[in-house]
């Protein structure tokens, strides 16, 4: 079993590249955005609590999206996965801390960095998701358009701007990965399986680089 972490800024395409990953190489992608939305969408009680959370910017409460993920990882397609990839996991110390309990055969940790605040802001700005949970697809207006407008390529379902990608909650949402997600950066390096990719690259470029770590 092989880890591939993908972390980093909001905006440098962990998503994107993450669906690309799980489609060429047969990884599973585990979002804990994704998980969040689902329990959202589900209208549970916890669902509640954190779609607030998220629609400010600010980050799921550790012990919860910790719990969130271990139990994602007791399903049994990760048990019979060659491999899987966590795209917006760890964004704490402590979640790397844990997330290092779990064993693995190999682990590589990739950074996906962007300097530039404001290609951040631009990219989500323009992005759309795909509405059915079950596909997810990630598109951008002016990186990765849709072939046909607001429509998914991938499962025709219509796409939509994701509640938290408006200006306010981006710059927040910034703000809350410099404080608490750049520590992450220390924790791999420390670990020696830390690769840094500057994310502000094409999507091709991006994934050539993940290519070389990966295989
Ligand atoms: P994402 O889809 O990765 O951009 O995540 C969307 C939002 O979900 C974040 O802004 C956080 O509010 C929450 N979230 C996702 N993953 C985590 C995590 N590992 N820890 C805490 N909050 C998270």
């Amino acid at each position: 079993m092989k880890r591939v972490i993908l972390f980093g800024a909001p905006g440098a395409g962990k998503g994107t590249q993450a669906d690309i990953i799980e489609e060429k190489y047969s990884y599973i992608k585990i979002s804990t955005g994704d998980l969040i939305r689902a329990e959202v969408g589900a209208k549970t009680q916890l669902g509640l609590q954190m779609k607030s959370i998220m629609e400010k910017g600010e980050l799921v409460p550790d012990e919860i999206i910790i719990e969130i993920l271990k139990n994602r990882l007791m399903e049994k397609d990760i048990e019979e996965a060659n491999g899987y990839i966590t795209d917006g996991y760890p964004r704490t110390r402590h979640q790397a801390e844990e997330l290092s309990r779990m064993p693995v055969h190999s682990e590589v940790a990739i950074y996906l960095d962007i300097v530039d605040e404001n290609v951040v802001v631009r990219r989500l700005l323009s992005r759309l998701t795909c509405t059915d949970p079950e596909c997810g697809a990630i598109f951008n207006l002016e990186e990765n358009p849709p072939k046909q407008a607001g429509k998914c390529d991938d499962c025709n379902s219509p796409l939509k701007q994701r509640a938290d990608d408006n200006e306010e909650t981006i710059r927040n949402r910034i703000s809350v990965y410099k404080e608490q997600t750049r520590p992450v950066i220390d924790y791999y390096r420390e670990k020696g399986c830390l690769h840094e990719i500057d994310a502000s690259a094409s999507i091709e470029d991006i994934f050539e680089q993940i290519t070389r770590i990966v295989v």
